[in-house]
């Protein structure tokens, strides 16, 4: 019977959960908008193994890793999510130098050596500047979905500036911007730019080497993303796989321990 294994990322907005199959490939994956202290997690995981139409008695070894991952007890260990982004985002862009995590909570910059390790990084975590939670405010107080965001800041003829990275402050800015009928697409360019140099300058404190890789929930976010790469002049990288690269680190961790 093939071994399978399984990560699963709980996060402070979302639950992630990826199998692998006997090669180290990607068989199964979801993605669930519920993170630590919901069902999210469960439901991370019935859904991938819903997907790939198996069993739990099919998956071999599990590792937990994200915000939440020492209260899930169906793991057989659980990693930092330093060391599974970092072990994600190799497998996503081999030979990727510097990542960027952008997720609901934490705001994370890892340098990855050469050789495709951990070799420093720098978090905001004390703080929901520039983090999924930052937009999701403000999304709120325009009246828009966070997943429409970014075709708001595609038909931006310029930039209505958001001064504050501050969630409290920016709120009130983004208000009274409102109140002054300014464009609404300007003014979510506006926000992205915002919560972009809020990444930039966690990246640059690390130092930005080439091939940037974004991660996270927010890589989803083409406006962001656009915004960073504004900001630091280069080009950055997503994958459909940025928002599960914890999760797939963990799997690829669990993998290594069959
Ligand atoms: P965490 O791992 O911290 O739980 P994620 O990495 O899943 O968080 O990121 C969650 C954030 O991603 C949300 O707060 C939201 O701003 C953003 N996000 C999620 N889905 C989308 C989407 N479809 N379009 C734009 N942004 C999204």
């Amino acid at each position: 019977m093939l071994l399978l294994t399984m990560g699963v990322d709980i996060g402070s907005a979302s639950s992630k959960c990826v199998i692998l199959g006997e090669a180290s490939e990607v068989i199964a994956h979801s993605v669930v908008p519920s993170g630590i202290g919901t069902s999210g997690p469960r439901r991370a995981v019935d859904a991938a193994l819903s997907s790939a139409g198996i069993g739990a008695d099919r998956i071999s070894v599990t590792v937990a890793t994200g915000y939440g991952r020492n209260t899930f007890d169906n793991a057989d260990s659980s990693v930092s999510e330093l060391t599974c982004h970092a072990r994600g985002a190799v497998w996503i862009h081999p030979g990727v130098r510097t990542v960027i995590d952008v997720g609901g909570q934490d705001v994370k910059a890892l340098a990855i050596s050469e050789k495709g390790d951990l070799s420093n990084f720098v978090m905001n975590d004390k703080c929901a500047a520039g983090t999924g939670r930052f937009l999701d405010v403000m999304a709120r107080v325009l009246e828009l979905s966070v997943s429409d965001l970014a075709e708001y800041d595609a038909i931006a003829d310029g930039i209505v500036p958001v001064s504050s990275t501050c969630v409290v402050f920016a709120e009130s800015e983004v208000i009274s911007q409102l109140a002054l009928n300014a464009p609404l697409p300007d003014l979510v360019a506006g926000i992205h730019q915002s919560a972009a140099s809020r990444a930039a300058s966690l990246m640059k404190r690390i130092g930005v080497a080439e091939p940037v890789l974004m991660t996270g929930g927010v890589a989803k976010n083409a406006g962001v993303v656009r915004a960073l790469e504004r900001s630091l002049g280069l080009r950055i990288i997503t994958s459909p796989y940025s928002q599960i690269a914890g999760a797939l680190g963990a799997a690829l961790i669990a993998f290594e321990k069959t």
